[in-house]
């Protein structure tokens, strides 16, 4: 498999086989924007759920939460993001394109080589007005992140969860960037969704509970099929780490721009529950009946990019491969990823195979996601499949009229096996669960 994808062939991938969109393309797009099309939508569905079984669903000190994007300003000027959510701009003098200052190599402009001003202080967050007055008392922002939603209904969540520390909240939704210099495809975009994790620990015990998220977090993306190569961990040094960060790890992938971000994982301390007790007037503390004491938790975020996740997903399963002379290209995804599980292929539109294809269809679509193409080759569809990596296709022949049988072909090993089709839905279901299943056994069983 190749260590490196250009970007370009992904860009490309995405477009041909409706994965992703410019934004308002027929208008000629806008900037950093980007629509999920039919198999964008499935993977990125994919993408979350496997963090949500994995964080939510499969434990039971974690409990989901989804707030709202617009919230009290008050937020806001609590957790530092109206005084310190800021990047460096500077201008070109003579362009006047606008950059990041910590993003680029000198002092000149990367465009033109023109001259640039004095780094100065911007603020990422959008702004807007809520209700008919546009006056500085109805701005609102657009949520920078979801963690500020978990923090203040800490107390509600307590209560009614009836839930002992160490405690998680877990959050998926969309928050909002003004980034000065988003690209990269949707590595960095001013909409994007977040996967955030706040878990509240006790005081003292914060240290193990980084090294357990960090490790916990880095094994996901093994688990699902990044190889470890490709990943890495960084400690922040002191001068990097956020305002309200005692220690943090970025989880990094080898993109095809380089090594940077996928996730980070910080030690927040109790930064965010007493700043919102400050501003707020609320008491924010949690009472430990074993402990018989009342304290303020300290808080432990692994904090991950949906896009970006799913952006390391596909480059990671790109591969070209040579078969019998000719080159196919295919997505090797993990399947639970996969957008399209299954995809039933008729050999042809003739009239007699196509009630059979459709019975398998319609036994297989209310269980997993299915495909049904009947158009071009067999090859081509095949070859289409593979790119949008569709683990299993299920081909319907004349024989399968006679027998009762459709071969399985398997998207990477590309082996094929006969099998019945009323025991298809449970052979596919273990192949997804990655189960080995011995068709052929069961076949002879069947006939005894
Ligand atoms: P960066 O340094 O890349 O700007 P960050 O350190 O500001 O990211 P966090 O605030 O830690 O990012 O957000 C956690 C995760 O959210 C990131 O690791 C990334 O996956 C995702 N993320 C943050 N900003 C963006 C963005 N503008 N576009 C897409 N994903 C983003």
């Amino acid at each position: 498999m190749p260590a490196k994808v250009d970007m370009d062939k992904i860009v490309s991938l995405c477009k041909r086989r409706g994965f992703i969109f410019p934004s308002s393309e027929i208008y000629g797009g806008l900037a950093s924007c980007w629509d999920y099309g039919p198999m964008g939508v499935e993977l990125k569905r994919n993408v979350k759920e496997a963090w949500w079984k994995s964080i939510v669903q499969e434990r039971d000190d974690v409990v989901g939460l989804d707030t709202s994007i617009m919230m009290h300003p008050g937020v806001w000027a609590a957790s530092g993001h109206i005084d310190n959510f800021t990047d460096p701009l500077v201008e070109c003098k003579s362009c006047h394109l606008r950059w990041r200052a910590d993003a680029i190599e000198g002092k000149k402009c990367p465009q033109c080589g023109g001259e640039l001003t004095e780094p100065r202080m911007f603020n990422l967050m959008f702004k807007t007005f809520m209700g008919p007055v546009e006056e500085e008392a109805s701005i609102v922002y657009l949520r920078p992140e979801t963690a500020q939603g978990i923090f203040v209904n800490f107390e509600n969540v307590v209560t009614t969860s009836r839930k002992k520390l160490p405690l998680g909240i877990a959050q998926i939704g969309k928050s909002f960037r003004n980034e000065i210099t988003p690209g990269n495809f949707i590595f960095r975009t001013r909409e994007f969704e977040h996967m955030e994790l706040e878990y509240f620990v006790k005081p003292g015990t914060d240290e193990k509970w980084l090294d357990y998220w960090v490790k916990e977090r880095f094994d996901w993306y093994v688990k699902l099929g990044i190889r470890k190569d490709n990943l890495r961990l960084r400690q922040h040094g002191k001068d990097e780490l956020a305002h309200y960060a005692r220690d943090c790890y970025d989880i990094d992938y080898l993109f095809p721009m380089g090594w940077s971000e996928l996730e980070g994982i910080a030690n927040r301390g109790d930064f965010d529950l007493t700043q919102h007790a400050k501003h707020s007037g609320k008491e924010l503390s949690y009472y430990d009946a074993e402990a018989g004491e009342k304290y303020v938790p300290y808080v432990i975020e692994p904090s991950a990019g949906v896009d970006r996740s799913l952006l390391a997903f596909l480059v990671d399963a790109y591969d070209e491969e040579e078969i019998e002379g000719e080159k196919r290209t295919v997505l090797h995804l993990n399947p639970s990823l996969a957008p399209i599980k299954v995809a039933v292929l008729p050999l042809s539109r003739n009239e007699k195979l196509t009630p059979l294809a459709k019975e398998v269809y319609k036994q297989l679509c209310p269980n997993f996601v299915t495909d049904y193409d009947d158009s071009q080759s067999i090859g081509r569809r095949y070859r289409r499949q593979d790119e949008i990596g569709t683990p299993f296709c299920v081909t319907i022949d004349f024989e399968s009229l006679e027998d009762k049988q459709v071969t399985i072909r398997e998207r990477d090993s590309l082996a094929q096996i006969r099998v019945p089709i009323g025991e298809l839905k449970k052979v596919i279901a273990a192949k997804l669960k990655g189960e080995a299943f011995d068709a052929s056994s069961l076949w002879a069983t069947r006939q005894k």
